[in-house]
């Protein structure tokens, strides 16, 4: 039986792919991807020309049965989203969990993910960690923040460049504004840096310079 295959894509690097997952890219009848534009970026300089097939969020619910069944019928499917993991942080979790419901083997390739290197970089205890994907902007958001008060595992979260200010300065209130912190920006690209210090520090810094460009925050534990 044919198997939905997840493939993780590089975070920004494009040297950032295995050697499988090259292969079972080129194998696929049919590429799911979030923007297929992006994706068609990737598969040219590989030269890949498997069929794209456009699937996010907004169209997930409607097709992951339709998906799940051409798999049953021996098409050679493959998840891929715009930049890393599928299902972390973005659309896949329904359709792993459709397949798996269907008996639909699943495979997940290891690959590019920006939790794991942002995780490494802080220098933070990596033996157990939190990942809190990107914290809600309304609704729940202050009942998430202050549950984080109590966590005594290194914290990761994703964030977008215009709220990062607001959600380091939410996690100051919360978390005691000595907190240890880590900030990578743009990993694996031209402009990576990683700044470290205490979330005043860390504030201070991002604050002298319009914000642009993506962000992991780690957090030490307490
Ligand atoms: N699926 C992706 C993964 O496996 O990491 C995450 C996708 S999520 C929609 C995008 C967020 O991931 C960004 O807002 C940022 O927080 C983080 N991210 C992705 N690429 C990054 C990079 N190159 N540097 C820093 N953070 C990054």
């Amino acid at each position: 039986m044919s198997k939905l295959y997840l493939v993780p894509t590089p975070i920004g690097n494009l040297e950032d792919i295995t050697l499988r997952a090259l292969r079972i890219l080129k194998e696929s009848d049919i590429i799911l991807a979030e923007d297929t534009r992006k994706t068609r970026i990737l598969l040219k300089k590989y030269n890949i020309s498997s069929r794209l097939i456009s699937h996010h969020k907004f169209n997930e619910h409607r097709t992951a049965r339709d998906i799940a069944d051409r798999i049953k019928n021996g098409e050679q499917i493959t998840l891929v989203s715009d930049a890393g993991t599928p299902s972390i942080s973005d659309p896949g979790y329904l359709l792993v969990k459709t397949c798996i419901d269907l008996e639909i083997p699943v495979e997940c390739l290891p690959g590019p993910t920006a939790l794991i290197p942002a995780l490494v970089n802080s220098g933070f205890p990596s033996d157990t960690f939190c990942f809190e994907g990107f914290l809600p902007h309304k609704k729940g958001r202050k009942t998430r923040i202050t549950r984080l008060a109590a966590e005594e595992r290194t914290i990761i979260l994703y964030e977008s460049p215009h709220r990062l200010l607001k959600t380091l300065t939410e996690l100051s209130e919360s978390l005691g504004p000595e907190r240890a912190c880590s900030v990578s920006r743009e990993l694996t690209k031209v402009h990576e840096e990683t700044i470290r210090g205490t979330i005043t520090e860390v504030i201070k810094y991002f604050s002298r310079k319009p914000l642009r460009g993506e962000f992991v925050i780690v957090i030490a534990p307490r």
